[in-house]
């Protein structure tokens, strides 16, 4: 399919990101309904080329658990990517609409980005590199599709924004600096699961009142983080935070009523994890995935099955945490190959 910018109709806004916007659009000439990407792209020519050139992976991707791509092209100073229109949109909008979703449907997404995972890495050697409720996508077929993979190291690099890369799903070796793996992809997805299957984002509900435990730290912590990823943007970033955060204290010192406050719409029900970063700084939340033991899905409604696999995809130490393949052949997974659950039934509910 020949792309051009004038062929192609916009009809609504989808949403935005930190890297850009994606918007519902019509390629006129065959009718066909896609989501345009339009991300702001810093970078010389040749780098824009090369962007392209790597963004052809995205073409030759044929699963059921990965978006398609009918294509992309420049239009200056934006890279536009064409691709399949998911009508039920993201996991995170969809936990914004109805809150905690069941989790007989939570399975089968993890089976879904599993499978999707698998695919990217045997046929393409791709690392997804972010995977968060935003990027798992779902239509009224029931279908459950990965997007926003990292096919091309040149558009990462180029994104004209400096929080792109820095992720509240990252894994502690991840933010500790070590190089992207498949496992750092199956950490996010166990945040991802459990902030799905209870409708809130896990980390935020634990902060103490007693802060000079953390004081001093935040300054040193950062110029750590900085160093273990080098680019200079990161480090600009943290250190804005560790100031940011400071200046919170100390206005959360004056009042305990504020702190409570602040307490209260870190742990309100139907917050995205997005939406719950704005109330705590990036770089306190960093030391509690850094230090503190892993998330779990507490509660009785789980049953073991389900709580083993994300207490496997949260295996702290990355050398002890399962890859893609080895997860697939958890207990939970079987509950998703066998499952009966009517997926296109349920996306008629909301
Ligand atoms: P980030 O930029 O941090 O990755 P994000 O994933 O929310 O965050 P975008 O990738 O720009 O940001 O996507 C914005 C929104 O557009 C998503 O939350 C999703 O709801 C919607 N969206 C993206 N791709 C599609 C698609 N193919 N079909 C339908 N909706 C989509
Ligand atoms: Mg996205």
């Amino acid at each position: 399919l020949d792309l051009k910018k004038e062929d192609l109709n916009k009809l609504a806004d989808l949403g935005q990101g930190n890297g850009g916007s994606v918007e519902k659009v019509e390629h006129t000439p065959t009718g066909t309904i896609m989501a345009k990407k339009i991300v702001l792209i810093d970078a010389k020519s040749s780098v824009r080329k090369q962007i392209l050139r790597e963004l052809q992976i995205m073409h030759e991707c044929q699963s059921e658990y990965i978006i398609s791509c009918y294509g992309s092209f420049l239009a200056e100073p934006n890279i536009c990517i064409c691709m399949e229109y998911m009508n039920k949109g993201s996991f995170d909008s969809i936990c914004r609409k109805i809150g905690a979703i069941d989790i007989q449907v939570a399975c089968l997404v993890a089976h879904a980005v599993l499978e999707g995972l698998c695919y990217l890495y045997d046929a393409h050697r791709i690392i997804h590199r972010d995977i968060k409720p935003s990027n798992i996508l779902l239509n009224s077929d029931g279908q459950i599709k990965l997007c926003d993979f990292g096919v091309s190291g040149e558009l990462i690099n180029s994104i004209a924004n400096t929080f792109v890369g820095t992720s509240i799903y990252m894994s502690p070796e991840r933010i500790q600096g070590a190089e992207y793996s498949v496992k750092s992809d199956i950490w996010s997805l166990g945040i991802t699961l459990i902030e799905i299957a209870t409708g809130r984002f896990p980390f935020c509900d634990d902060l103490s009142d007693d802060e000079d435990n953390l004081s001093d730290l935040d300054e040193e912590y950062a110029q750590a983080l900085a160093e273990a990823n080098k680019t200079p943007t990161h480090r600009d970033s943290f250190a804005l935070s560790a100031k940011k955060k400071k200046d919170k204290r100390q206005s959360r010192r004056k009042s305990k009523g504020g702190l409570e406050q602040y307490m209260q719409k870190t742990t309100q029900q139907g917050m995205s994890g997005a939406d719950q970063l704005n109330s705590m700084s990036i770089i306190e939340l960093m030391h509690q995935i850094v230090r503190e033991p892993a998330p779990r899905l507490e509660g009785d409604k789980y049953d073991e099955e389900a709580q083993e696999f994300v207490d496997a995809c949260l295996a702290k130490n990355p050398d002890e945490r399962h890859g893609p393949k080895t997860l697939l052949e958890y207990r939970w997974m079987d509950d998703a190959r066998d499952s009966t659950f009517d997926l296109q039934a349920w996306t008629q509910t909301f």
